[in-house]
């Protein structure tokens, strides 16, 4: 039978069997397929959508394209975290440590920023001597010397994705659900933890923008893990405004060792300890002897001591001194009193990206330094003339007067009192209650 067989099949509706999934994914990663029957079956699938099985289907096909590390044959104990995107978003830097530091091994593959959202990899990039390229052995070789792996996800990992996700791009078939799944799964069972936590966003700054819409996400997401043999929460969290203060690179290392040392902004502090102990339960810890557990690694010092653990066997300097400083620094005022109604993190962090923490060009250096602190949240009342932000400049030649303007035209300043959205919704399992 012949792909364009296939094709008309979806375009009508009709279930995809396993080979017809099989020779779709081989074509993107091998070239068997010619693109315009690739890009084809990609919109016939994002009208028509799919199947859980057939969903599933499509990410062990993405998984098998490439490098599978199955972590789990070796340490069945360790856990995996994604989050499917955010500014502001610094958690992952302080959830590995934090739950190396209560004896629950951490494992991740990190990539680059996109767009508007700074990249884990990027962060990771500002602590000077900090090695993420690092293959399976090594990875273990981590778990073991300190509890906590991040590592660059490899270009021999799910390839399918890759020309699949550029296709997607151009064909305005991203936001495809079980596309959307099949990416993101495809990535994560390549790892091959036990067990996986994942931060679904939804509001103006997520690719969700509907609660409904996350929590579909985020149940998808699940399914494909359960049917996998992997143990999987999922919570969904706000994302209508970035989540921490920083957005940059050096700046967000700073604010997650605030977090550990047991201080730190609320908001990112809330979303870490959360996710920390659903992970935990997953690993069959009671939740109230995970909070327990997790306060008083914050509290006793022996989260900023794995942190330190973390950065050394990485090859990294754990000295907070020799993170970049900005070069220069400027208050971003309000121009009205009111109470701020909304903060555009897809604005601001696209800021951020263009004054250092994100690149124009993909061989573009980052500048460490630069990023923006946010200090009016949803919800705030401000006067007139107090700052909202603060931009931080480094070593790149930009506008400032113009980033200025854009970071004062992403607040909203209302004169009534504003309710700010819930921070966390619940797990799945929570909102379907
Ligand atoms: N992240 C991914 O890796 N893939 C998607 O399709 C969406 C988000
Ligand atoms: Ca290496």
């Amino acid at each position: 039978m012949s792909f364009v067989e296939a094709i008309a099949a979806k375009r009508d509706g009709e279930t995809l069997d396993r080979e017809q999934i099989a020779t779709f994914v081989r074509g993107a990663s091998d070239g068997s397929l010619p693109r315009e029957q690739l890009a084809a079956m990609l919109m016939a699938i994002c009208c028509n959508g799919m199947g859980s099985e057939e969903t599933r289907w499509l990410t062990e096909e993405m998984l098998h394209s490439g490098e599978v590390w199955n972590l789990a044959a070796d340490r069945p104990d360790v856990v995996d975290k994604h989050s499917t995107g955010g500014v502001g978003d610094t958690v992952s830097l302080i959830l590995a440590p934090l739950l190396a530091a209560v004896g629950v091994p951490v494992a991740m593959m990190a990539g680059r920023g996109l767009g508007h959202s700074q990249g884990t990899l990027d962060k990771l990039d500002a602590v000077p001597g900090w090695d993420s390229s690092r293959d399976r052995s090594e990875t273990l070789d981590l778990v073991e010397a300190c509890g906590a792996a991040i590592v660059a996800q490899t270009e021999e990992v799910a390839p399918a994705d890759r020309t699949l996700y550029a296709l997607r791009d151009v064909t305005a078939t991203v936001p495809s659900l079980p596309l959307i799944v099949g990416s993101i799964m495809s990535k994560k069972l390549a790892l091959g933890a036990g067990a996986l936590i994942l931060d679904v966003k939804w509001g103006s700054g997520a690719f969700r923008k509907t609660v409904d819409e996350a929590r579909e996400l985020a149940a998808a997401l699940r399914q494909v893990a359960v049917d996998t043999g992997v143990k999987a929460q999922a919570l969904i969290t706000d994302m209508n405004q970035p989540l921490g203060p920083a957005l940059g690179t050096a700046c967000e290392v700073r604010e997650a060792l605030e977090v550990l040392a047991g201080g730190g902004d609320p908001r990112l502090r809330e979303v870490s300890l959360r996710l920390c102990r659903e992970a935990m339960v997953l690993r069959d810890w009671a939740p109230a002897e995970a909070d327990a557990a997790l306060t008083r690694a914050l509290e006793d010092d022996s989260a900023a001591r794995a942190w330190v653990r973390m950065v050394t066997a990485h090859g990294g300097d754990p000295d907070p001194d020799v993170l970049a400083r900005p070069a220069s620094t400027i208050e971003v005022a309000s121009h009205r009193v009111g109470f701020v109604a909304s903060c555009d993190g897809e604005d601001l962090g696209r800021v951020a990206a263009e004054v250092g923490a994100g690149r124009r060009r993909v061989d573009e250096e980052l500048a460490h330094g630069a990023g923006i602190l946010v200090h009016a949240r949803i919800g705030d009342r401000v006067e007139g003339g107090q700052p909202l932000a603060t931009l931080l400049i480094g070593d790149r030649e930009v506008d400032e007067r113009r980033l200025v303007e854009k970071i004062r035209d992403a607040f909203v300043i209302g004169e009534g009192p504003v309710e700010p959205p819930a921070l966390i919704l619940g797990t799945v399992d929570d909102l379907a209650k």
